[in-house]
């Protein structure tokens, strides 16, 4: 067994440290288990920000759930290893006090998992299913594999934090800088477009309403514009009530429709956050990065654009000159 291991846990520990993203860490983490294993699945559970749920993060294999399904620390196998810190051996689920079965479950076979521990934090689970029952050294063998890829996980995990907005889950400036690098080069007709959108009287709103609802609003808006990008576009909060959207390899004129659907779409959202039902508005400047141009530039030239917008009357999306 040892000579099939040992290679495959040493890729898998310069593996994790290699990866410089969480998710691309965590597939690997949990297809190599399972090929380890043997086993039809794989996962692992994180712990959200505020510690009250385990949340699925990723997995190798068929889930065993018909629908994503939250477990709190304590709640169920995989609770239970992550308030004790323990690893857990079950060879039938299904007759173990501490299994809780969710809606729609339709049983799984024997079950093991470890936790994953960086500085003696718990940060979720790994687990394995499959049809044979697994032994207590697999079960030492799981743990190890937990107790080698946790920490560097816990680095992606907060490396990753430190490039979001807490408010609104959009990149901030720093993963602006260093995280986005959109697919295709800016040649062609094709090329990344700047998309500067400010809200509108932003400051009437908290003044009305005070501080907590103008955080909902933002929220709120940053999610319908995350609704206009695909895959390979970024959302980032610039300033305070200000995003910048980066759409990869579009023409001019579908980055002005994507921002008029987006400009439509808050207009006619009606806020309900407070009794007080509100209304909102977006002006939006959009420039087309140029080849070799840096991304600043375009940036500046969006900014421009925006304040045209705002000048001519603001709710309106305007192309730079
Ligand atoms: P304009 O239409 O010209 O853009 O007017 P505005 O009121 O939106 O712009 P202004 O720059 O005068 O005000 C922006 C306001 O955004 C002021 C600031 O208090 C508020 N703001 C910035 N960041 C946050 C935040 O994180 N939460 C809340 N609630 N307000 C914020
Ligand atoms: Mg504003
Ligand atoms: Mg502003």
């Amino acid at each position: 067994m040892l000579d099939q291991v040992l290679p495959a846990l040493t890729e898998l520990a310069r593996g994790v440290q290699r990866r410089a993203s969480l998710d691309e860490n965590l597939q690997q983490l949990v297809d190599e288990t399972a090929r380890l294993f043997r086993a039809s699945h794989a996962s692992v559970r994180l712990l959200d920000p505020s510690h009250t749920q385990l949340v699925a993060a990723c997995r190798s294999g068929p889930s065993v759930h018909p629908r994503p399904v939250e477990f709190q620390p304590g709640e169920g196998l995989v609770g239970w290893i992550v308030e004790h810190g323990e690893p857990l051996r079950v060879a039938d689920p299904a007759s173990d006090p501490r299994f809780v079965p969710k809606p729609g479950f339709s049983g799984m076979g024997p079950f093991v998992g470890a936790p994953l521990l960086s500085s003696n934090v718990c940060l979720g689970a790994l687990s394995v299913v499959r049809d044979e029952p697994f032994s207590a050294t697999e079960e030492q063998l799981l743990e190890l594999i937990a107790a080698i890829c946790a920490p560097p996980l816990e680095i992606a995990r907060l490396s990753r934090l430190s490039r979001l907005d807490p408010l609104t889950g959009a990149l901030n400036r720093r993963g602006l800088e260093e995280g986005y690098a959109p697919e295709a080069a800016p040649t062609g007709e094709k090329r990344v477009a700047v998309l500067m959108v400010d809200i509108d009287h932003f400051k009437s709103i908290n003044d009305a309403h005070g501080h907590l609802v103008g955080d909902e609003v933002l929220r709120r808006i940053a999610r319908q514009l995350s609704c206009v990008l695909r895959t390979s576009d970024a959302i980032v909060r610039y300033g305070g009530e200000e995003f910048l959207l980066l759409l990869a390899d579009v023409t001019l004129d579908e980055a002005m429709a994507v921002s008029e659907r987006a400009r439509r779409a808050i207009e006619s959202q009606t806020i309900r956050v407070t009794h007080v039902p509100l209304r909102v508005t977006v002006s939006t400047g959009v420039a087309m990065q140029r080849t070799d141009e840096p991304l600043g530039a375009a940036v500046e030239r969006a900014d421009a654009a925006l304040y045209r917008a705002k000048r001519d009357g603001r709710n309106r999306v305007l192309s730079a000159t």
